[in-house]
Parts: C-alpha cells; sequence; structure tokens
C-alpha cells in the first residue's frame, strides 16, 4: 500500500512518533522539554506534548494533550523512581501555566 502519507503536526518529533502508518492508530509526541532538578528540593519536570490518531468512535482520541511529569530524583532514564504525571488538555495546561506564570512573578514581586 503506498500513496498517502501521514500528515504530523509542526511540534511532531518524528523519533518519537508512533503515528507512522495510517492503518493503524499512534501518537504524536513532541521533544521533551526538561526542567533541570532544583538543587534544593532534587525535583525535575518534564512537558511534552501529544496527540493520539483520531479512531471512529471515540470522540476525544484525536485530542491534543500536555504531558507534565514530575520527576523526583535525577532527570536519568536509567532512573526507575516514581513519577507523578498529569495529562492536560490544551486549556487546563494553559490555565495551570497562568496559575504559575502568576505566582511566579508574586514571588518576585510580593515581597
Ligand atoms: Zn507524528
Amino acid at each position: 500500500m503506498s500513496g498517502v502519507s501521514v500528515e504530523h503536526p509542526s511540534w511532531c518529533d518524528r523519533s518519537l512518533c508512533t503515528a507512522t502508518d495510517l492503518r493503524r492508530s499512534g501518537f504524536h509526541r513532541s521533544r521533551v522539554a526538561i526542567l533541570d532538578p532544583d538543587p534544593r528540593t532534587d525535583l525535575g519536570v518534564t512537558v511534552q506534548l501529544g496527540q493520539g490518531t483520531p479512531i471512529p468512535g471515540y470522540r476525544d482520541s484525536g485530542t491534543l494533550l500536555v504531558d507534565l511529569t514530575v520527576h523526583p530524583g535525577v532527570l536519568d532514564p536509567t532512573d526507575s523512581g516514581e513519577e507523578y504525571t498529569l495529562i492536560l488538555p490544551a486549556d487546563r495546561a494553559s490555565a495551570l501555566g497562568h496559575l504559575l506564570v502568576a505566582a511566579g512573578r508574586e514571588t518576585v514581586t510580593g515581597w
């Protein structure tokens, strides 16, 4: 089978993407953005966009999602420590981002 190729969102990192075959479901993934571990808490954060290919009959199957994961300990791929992940649709991720920016500004200007 040939001719039709998968269209990837501009943010999709092809090396992480599993949406490579129109005949099967898959997931577009962005590169992973990393907030290095805080030396005081050793907590690191990663953020990645993801979007599954739409599946007929599953209304939310093609929703763009934000994966925000907190990594206690060093951000090392071989680290098997626990992680805490929030999977957020775009509007919730944006709302959380605004809350963090507002809180961050308050800590700079509010003291
Ligand atoms: Zn893709």
